[in-house]
């Protein structure tokens, strides 16, 4: 069997023969970790190993004081568009594989438009296209022109500014033609790096274990230099898995100079026509834990969490390192339109708030909802983008920027209750810019914006 970064062997023993660390131990990796300087696969099975409450308290507190000096308070929103559910895979945990046998849908590109105008008017400025593999339905080409209609869609409230994709593995040259069509993040979820349990749920093109696991080489190979990750946790030992994130980053970082840009952590959910009970259930408070070990382990990348979430474990997520969120989400093709909504979805969600009541609740927690895509537009990604982030520079951009699009949403999409917190929070936030020409900027931008202006971004 080909070798690869993937060493189980060395995984498992850390699980199994690891006693109980001392309070000593688990201090000094919390203290590298507080120095954002990352934690090796050894050193995040420590905090693994932890079971007190009062470090795992420590272990949450090291993850919130990470997250606010690399990322401050702001939560980046995003939805999922799901543009057809046609797929030649059986993965055993998806409402879209190919032995379910509901009615499909393939959205046709005026229906891509439809659906993008009803997310701008919510308020989104990322989408997350998603689509099942099948070379037939869904070729390669589909997905480009699809991109472009959701790019072509201007109205009264704005547009969409960055299109992130999450599609299957591909091949060079389709990487090399999804990155000139102008996307933001390429992800892809190795869902179990177990390779038994991989090969145990995933039937068709998806069962290649290897293909899997290199498509994001694949992806950086093709020119792009903005890649998410992932695992579909409850398929397989949680721990195992969070040790195989962090060994993947540090894999790509090593071989490309770029680590990932986001770790997204969903959780396997009930799907229709899915009789598969999660094998490795991770409770809620082993949840909160992994995310909060990641967000120690690799400081430099964002966390995704999303709708499949309940909304009070969202919350709790937030505080320990989720810099990034989905919000009114549908997974069924044609989901945001209530006359085209006839599918079901891809699986269940828990979080079925409107983004307005999600922008509102997140603020009440004190955190500054952003609509941010500017980095991705300066040419702020990969390589440049990690230089940045490393010293805390981002904050440089990053601050005023969700102040100006957290305006921008104020201004075309709240209701009268989110424009109360929302000022205050953007009042709050000036106040936090130490730079005193960036804040003046930032103020008059904000007047430009209350004056009718839009997109004004650092
Ligand atoms: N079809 C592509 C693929 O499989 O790579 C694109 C991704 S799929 C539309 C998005 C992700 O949804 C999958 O990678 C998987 O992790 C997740 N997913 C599928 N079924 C799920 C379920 N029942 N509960 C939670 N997440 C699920
Ligand atoms: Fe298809 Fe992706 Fe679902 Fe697997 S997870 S059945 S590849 S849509």
């Amino acid at each position: 069997m080909q070798k690869t970064f993937i060493d189980e062997d060395r995984f498992q023993s850390l699980l199994t023969n690891i006693p109980s660390p001392s309070p000593a131990v688990v201090a000094d990796v919390l203290k590298k970790g507080r120095e954002l300087k990352g934690l090796t696969p050894e050193e995040a099975a420590i905090l693994i190993h932890v079971a007190d409450q009062s470090f795992i308290q420590e272990i949450f507190d090291t993850a919130f004081h990470i997250k606010n000096t690399v990322y401050g308070g702001r939560l980046v929103f995003f939805a999922p568009l799901y543009i057809s559910n046609f797929c030649v895979n059986n993965c055993r945990y998806c409402g879209f594989r190919a032995g379910n046998p509901a009615p499909r849908k393939k959205l046709t590109i005026d229906e891509i438009r439809e659906q993008t105008d009803c997310l701008i008017r919510m308020g989104h400025k990322r989408i997350l296209l998603e689509t099942g593999e099948d070379a037939g339905n869904n070729p390669i080409d589909y997905v480009l022109d699809a991109i472009d209609a959701i790019y072509s869609i201007k109205n009264e409230k704005g547009e969409v500014r960055r299109v992130n994709v999450n599609i299957a593995a591909t091949t060079v040259e389709n990487y090399r033609r999804l990155k000139a069509k102008g996307i933001g993040t390429y992800q892809l979820f190795q869902e179990s790096y177990h390779r038994q349990t991989y090969e145990n749920v995933h039937y068709g093109l998806k069962g290649n274990y290897l293909r899997q696991l290199y498509a994001l080489d694949n992806a950086f190979e093709g020119g792009i230099d903005d890649v998410g990750m992932g695992v579909l946790f409850g398929l397989y030992d949680w721990r195992f898995e969070t040790l195989c994130l962090i060994s993947h980053a540090s894999y790509l970082m090593d071989k490309f100079g770029i680590g990932p840009h986001t770790i997204s952590v969903p959780r396997l959910r009930p799907a229709t026509a899915v009789n598969l009970a999660p094998p490795f259930p991770v409770s809620d408070s082993d949840f909160l834990k992994l995310i909060a070990i990641l967000r120690i382990a690799v400081p430099y990348t964002g966390m995704i969490i999303t709708t499949r979430e309940r909304p009070e474990i969202r919350e709790e997520a937030f505080r320990l390192g989720i810099t990034q969120a989905s919000a009114a989400s549908s997974t069924a093709p044609g989901g945001f339109k209530k006359e085209t909504a006839k599918e079901s979805g891809q699986f269940e969600l828990s979080d079925k708030r409107s983004l307005d009541e999600i922008t509102a609740s997140v603020m009440k927690q004190g955190f500054m909802p952003s609509f941010c895509t500017a980095c991705y537009r300066r040419n702020r990604t990969g390589a440049v983008f990690m230089e940045l982030a490393k010293p805390g520079d981002i904050h440089e951009f990053c601050a005023p920027n969700s102040v100006l699009t957290l305006m921008e949403y104020l201004e075309d999409n709240a209701s009268a209750e989110s424009r109360r917190l929302g000022m205050e929070l953007i009042n709050k936030s000036l106040e936090g810019i130490e730079n005193p020409s960036v804040r003046n900027e930032t103020e008059e931008r904000l007047v430009r914006i209350r004056n009718g202006e839009r997109d004004l971004y650092f």
